[in-house]
């Protein structure tokens, strides 16, 4: 059988989703081998994703990447919580979903938290985080969401990173929808911490995620942390210390099809690549959408090759989840609208998408606006 087919009969449905994503037979094929955490073979695996992810993250010396069980969000808390002193002080740049939720499990952990809002529809503004860094000497610490998935706004790396960079903060960044999908150096857009995870723009299947960071940031955090399990610094000196080891049970399996997928993503021709795909998933969808009288919800300047919110149709007999179950029988799953102050629905273009399938979703589309048709 061709993997084509294959393929097909695993997935009835392509994931025009922000993750998970809709992956490759070779990488779903590599979790039917089980594997000793204990073991060296599966140690090798993990140091050299370890190693990978360094890589792809800058090619300057001194980054380390500890790997975390869980779901993207639980890196982020391992971050939030690891991270920060308790005499520290954190400012959060929001704009969408994601943003709200390191300031939520900022408070939810008594860190001394401010936040900067600008609205769902705006991108965050460094001049208002220059204003406050003036005015509050207490700040230590900067975060903010790079590709607000909420929206599909890309927020500006890199000029908040020249202001952590002025007032001497600590920089910390959820990368979680664009790494691998996005060209960024950490180092020269001054991150200190950068974190993404398993199951997106690298196309591997959910499990864990995963935090960048250079090996002094690591030792400076010794102790720091809030939680037994998400302690980032325990479990980065735990796989130090042992050379690939996990602290505690790791998700073996999911493991190794990320190995496979960072293999992959490599023999596409890097992040470089696949951001050019991407793009052009992004813009056959955008041109596509408005041809049928679909109009997105950002301005093109704000908006990434991630995924785009459009507006969803306001005739009476249109409804969100007809529409979504129509288009799920004809093989493409879409993804609902998170935005609080507009009525949208979100089209991801990540994952084992090409263009060619983003034409063949546009004709899907067209044949499926069913409240058209009297
Ligand atoms: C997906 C995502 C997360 C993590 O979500 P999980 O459901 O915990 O994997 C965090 N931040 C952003 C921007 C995301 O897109």
């Amino acid at each position: 059988m061709q993997v084509a087919d294959l393929n097909k009969i695993e997935n009835p449905y392509l994931l025009l989703t922000p993750g998970p994503l809709s992956t490759t037979h070779r990488v779903k094929q590599q979790m039917l081998r089980d594997w000793c955490t204990w073991d060296k073979d599966y140690n090798q695996i993990v140091q050299q994703i370890r190693n990978q992810l360094v890589n792809l993250a800058t090619d300057q010396p001194g980054y380390t990447a500890t790997l975390m069980q869980g779901s993207g969000t639980f890196s982020v808390e391992a971050t939030i919580g690891s991270v920060i002193p308790a005499s520290g002080k954190l400012v959060v740049l929001v704009n969408g979903e994601y943003g709200r939720r390191i300031a939520q499990i900022a408070n939810k952990l008594g860190i001394s938290t401010l936040v900067i809002d600008s609205g769902e529809l705006a991108a965050v503004d460094p001049q208002a985080l220059a204003k406050v860094l003036q005015e509050d000497a207490q700040i230590t610490h900067v975060a903010m969401v790079h590709c607000e998935t909420t929206t599909g706004m890309l927020n500006p790396l890199k000029a908040i990173g020249e202001i952590a960079q002025e007032y001497d903060k600590v920089y910390i960044v959820d990368a979680m929808s664009s790494f691998g999908g996005m060209v960024i150096d950490m180092a020269e857009l001054h991150i200190d911490f950068l974190i993404s995870s398993a199951n997106k723009c690298i196309q591997g299947v959910p499990g864990f995620g995963f935090i960048l960071a250079k090996h002094s940031s690591m030792n400076s955090i010794a102790g720091l942390s809030r939680s037994v399990s998400l302690d980032l610094y325990d479990q980065w000196r735990c796989m130090e210390d042992n050379v690939g080891k996990w602290r505690f049970t790791s998700p073996t399996h999911v493991v190794r099809a990320f190995a496979e997928a960072l293999k992959e993503l490599d023999g596409e021709g890097g992040v470089v690549a696949r951001q050019q795909r991407y793009g052009e998933n992004q813009r056959t969808l955008v041109d596509g959408m408005q041809r049928l009288g679909f109009e997105p919800l950002l301005d093109a300047q704000l908006q990434s090759s991630i995924i785009t919110s459009f507006h969803n149709p306001q005739h009476p007999n249109y409804n969100f989840n007809t529409f979504y179950e129509v288009l799920k029988g004809k093989g493409f799953v879409i993804y609902p609208g998170k935005v609080s102050q507009a009525d949208c629905f979100r089209i991801g273009t990540i994952g084992d998408v090409w263009p060619s399938d983003i034409d063949r979703f546009i004709e899907a589309v067209e044949t499926s606006m069913y409240w058209n048709d009297d």
